[in-house]
């Protein structure tokens, strides 16, 4: 299994002499099993650095429709999908609303909007999820390998700290083992008492979340808008002396090979 990072940036793209490193783009990963099946999981305008490896006519998996989550979808015209899917539903709706003039001046291509029935095979991929805490909605996917025995859990947009004790194991049981989890660290830990409800974690929630889930690597990420190069650095000396898998996820198309 290959997992590719477009975007690792929250809520808004942004770019800066400060935020070169951690890049502007928002949230979008690909995983690739060994023959190459592919599995797109959100389309942020971090979309854009995937194009290159994404075949046309896949499956994008989408974890809710915040339009952080969406906005680089046009970008992947060429390489459209053939079925996008939204756990809930509704999201051929929600698409035809955003991306429709006088908002968005080209109408997006035909595809499949099937409601999806877990677990979803993609030739040797094996994409479940589950519902977490955040406004309006979302779910953290895992993709399994079990060829290898890789596996990657995405849990971005979710607040660790308003699941209740239940949902809290209930997603350590999900994401159980994992060799690679990306989780949601938008908050430094002093910052989040002050956007309780905003639905993000901090980053210290994050390495809670891998401790108890088990997880071999942890890439932090959804950085805060204004978070620049520096204060990530600095953040990460933290958290890796606290959970020795640690990143702060690049956006330079961070690449991680499980279980080859
Ligand atoms: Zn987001
Ligand atoms: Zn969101």
């Amino acid at each position: 299994m290959k997992v590719f990072l477009g975007g690792a940036r929250g809520s808004f793209p942004v770019s800066g002499a400060d935020q070169m490193r951690y890049g502007g783009g928002t949230f979008s990963l690909l995983v690739e099993d060994r023959e190459g099946g592919q599995v797109l999981i959100d389309a942020g305008s971090g979309a854009r650095r995937l194009k290159g490896r994404l075949r046309p006519g896949g499956t994008a998996f989408f974890t809710h429709t915040h339009l952080d989550h969406l906005i680089g979808l046009p970008m992947l015209a060429k390489v459209w999908p053939q079925r996008l899917l939204l756990p809930r539903g509704g999201l051929k709706e929600i698409l035809a609303r955003v991306f429709s003039p006088p908002v968005w001046p080209v109408k997006l291509p035909a595809a499949d909007f099937p409601v999806p029935v877990a677990p979803v095979e993609i030739g040797g991929l094996r994409v479940n999820w589950q519902p977490v805490a955040h406004p309006d909605g979302c779910v953290s996917y895992r993709v399994d390998e079990p060829a290898t025995g890789a596996s990657v859990v995405v849990a971005t947009d979710l607040e660790w700290q308003m699941m209740t004790p239940r949902a809290q194991d209930a997603f350590a049981l999900f994401a159980r083992g994992t060799d690679l989890l990306v989780f949601d660290s938008h908050y430094r830990p002093e910052e989040y008492a002050a956007h309780k409800g905003w639905g993000h974690s901090a980053w210290t929630d994050a390495v809670e979340a891998a401790r108890r889930t088990g997880a071999r690597k942890l890439w932090l990420m959804h950085h805060a808008p204004g978070r620049a190069d520096a204060e990530i650095d600095a953040m990460g000396v933290e958290a890796a002396a606290l959970f020795s898998g640690a990143v702060f996820a690049t956006e330079d198309a961070m690449m991680e090979t499980l279980h080859e």
